[in-house]
């Protein structure tokens, strides 16, 4: 007798095959038989005829990082179908934090009691641990972002390394690759991140490049410089002779729609000559970052309060000013790429009023201009400001998700409509990436056909992600499952009313432990895992 059978199905296996009719065995929390099972009984069944059945959804870029410790239950992404999560991108990370006293573990602690959580932890072993103490809904696996370590080891500094520091650095990405991590991300338009060269990178990836772990990045530029960054990481990862991954790759700023052609044509370009690149995107013509990424770096330079004293000053914000208007080589200038008028505030919790206007609109309501209106409201959020910018081109959207090696990942995070982040007004892509994909590009425009449009949420992560025996239904893999309806399935989170989940989502089941039944009801379950790389190699040879 099978622990669980989900019968006559649409089975799609995540390798990008065709779809078949099947019933899909499960037994001690991995699939034993996908095939016909007519006489064979299960402890449980759940009944899938008209309903696809496909690996659980593998969201490859997220910051549920904290999210992990305070929605152990993970709501807004196993309702989306997700049963892996992945974090510590855009080279924010919750470890290795190296000492108690370093700048990157004051951060953290900062950052994780706004939430109302105590910082137990400084390595990644460690961290691990903790969340596996509480429990997950879904699995979990973090990359190791450089910002973290490079604040651990020299603090917010717009400056080089020095040789100790570097080896500093290493020492600790190496120490976390040994507790498992899946590589090394970079944020090159976040502080401290923004004042890396190059070569400071290069050197770092080199340490993956002895345990084959991916090097993950959100570029220097994702607007004018758009193909300039990519001339960077592809460098980097020529350089290093490492994987890499760039992540949700986009084209911002009404002047550079139509760059990501470009883009893609230099990726492949890249993996002719040998360079092994890859990319992942979310399904929306909006982003979502901090409100201080607007600044030009050397208004970033140091701590919090080193900046908030900046912005205080009238000469910084003159200076500030002009850097907008006339910009800096090679910065991302994201205002005026983007143009206040598309990036709206959605964050701002010491000042409600601003909630959900443009910074355009908000400007105009103080009586001043924008650049006096963002250093106001980062003064009195001490920096915690989210905002939304809609400044993609749907086409682009699409041109990207086609392009046969692009993954589908949220960059969004694990919430609820309750809780301590529950009255946020986040991105909707946190509730709804995955189920869009199926709806929106797949059902309604025909970007993708369904089959592609698994393999891009499934067995293509998996593999870029080396996890073993996850991302495909096929005979002794991880039974994570989700059964959808192809016909219903959409995203119903907008940007107003973003905590709404999505419909069609039939049943979730997480290494063979149902969480969302066929009524669509999440049970307490915890059957998440943490997906430590070492334990993937050593399964894999
Ligand atoms: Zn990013």
């Amino acid at each position: 007798m099978l622990d669980l059978i989900i019968r006559n199905g649409t089975v799609i296996d995540g390798s990008g095959a065709p779809e078949v009719r099947a019933d899909v065995g499960v037994g001690n929390g991995h699939i034993l038989v996908v095939g016909d099972l007519s006489g064979v009984i299960a402890a449980r069944e759940i009944d899938a005829a008209g309903r696809c059945v496909s690996p659980g959804f593998i969201d490859i870029h997220t910051h549920s990082d904290t999210s992990t410790l305070v929605y152990p239950r993970m709501e807004s992404k196993i309702r989306q179908g997700v049963t892996t999560e992945i974090g510590g991108l855009c080279g924010i990370s919750l470890a290795p934090l190296g000492h108690a006293d370093t700048p990157a573990a004051a951060r953290v602690t900062w950052d994780v009691a706004k939430i109302g959580m105590q910082r137990t932890w400084l390595s990644l072993a460690e961290l691990y641990a903790r969340v596996e103490q509480t429990g997950l809904a879904c699995n979990y696996a973090s990359f190791v972002g450089h910002g973290v370590i490079r604040a651990a080891v020299m603090g917010y500094d717009n400056r080089p390394p020095t040789d100790d520091e570097h080896t500093a650095m290493r020492n600790l990405l190496q120490e976390a690759m040994a507790d498992g991590a899946l590589g090394l991300s970079t944020g090159l338009i976040y502080p401290p991140g923004i004042f890396a060269e190059t070569a400071e990178i290069t050197a770092l990836c080199g340490v993956l490049r002895e345990t084959n772990g991916l090097y993950t990045s959100h570029i220097r530029n994702e607007g004018n410089g758009l193909h300039e960054a990519v001339d960077e990481f592809v460098a980097v990862c020529r350089e290093a002779g490492v994987r890499g991954q760039m992540s949700h790759h986009k084209a911002d700023g009404k002047a550079n729609w139509g760059k990501v052609q470009g883009s893609l044509r230099q990726l492949e370009e890249a993996r002719a000559a040998g360079v092994d690149v890859m990319c992942d995107q979310y399904p929306y013509t909006a982003y979502s970052t901090g409100l201080a990424m607007v600044l030009p770096p050397w208004a970033l330079d140091g701590d919090r309060d080193a900046i908030l004293l900046r912005l205080d000053d009238p000469a910084a914000r003159d200076r500030i000013r002009a850097d907008i208007t006339a910009g800096l080589p090679g910065w991302e200038n994201m205002a005026a790429e983007s143009g206040w008028e598309n990036m709206v505030v959605t964050g701002a919790p010491q000042m409600p009023e601003c909630a959900g206007k443009s910074l355009a609109a908000i400007a105009a309501a103080r009586g001043s201009d924008e650049v006096e209106a963002v250093c106001a409201l980062l003064i009195a959020q001490q920096m915690e400001v989210s905002i939304v910018g809609h400044s993609m081109d749907e086409g682009d959207v699409e041109t990207v998700m086609r392009w046969p090696l692009t993954s589908i990942g949220s960059d969004g995070s694990a919430l609820a409509p309750y809780g301590p982040l529950g009255a946020d007004t986040p991105h909707p892509r946190s509730y709804g990436t995955f189920p869009r994909v199926l709806g929106r590009y797949v059902r309604e425009r025909g970007t993708l056909r369904r089959e592609e449009a698994v393999h891009k949420m499934t067995g293509l992560p998996a593999a870029r992600l080396n996890l073993s025996q996850r991302g495909l239904l096929r005979t002794g893999y991880w039974a994570d499952i989700a059964v959808w309806d192809a016909e219903t399935i959409a995203d119903t989170a907008t940007y107003t009313a973003p905590h709404q989940y999505p419909v069609g989502i039939t049943a979730v089941i997480v290494n063979g432990i149902v969480v969302i039944n066929e009524r669509g009801e999440q049970a307490g379950t915890l059957p998440g895992r943490i997906l430590r790389h070492h334990e993937r190699s050593s399964s894999v040879r």
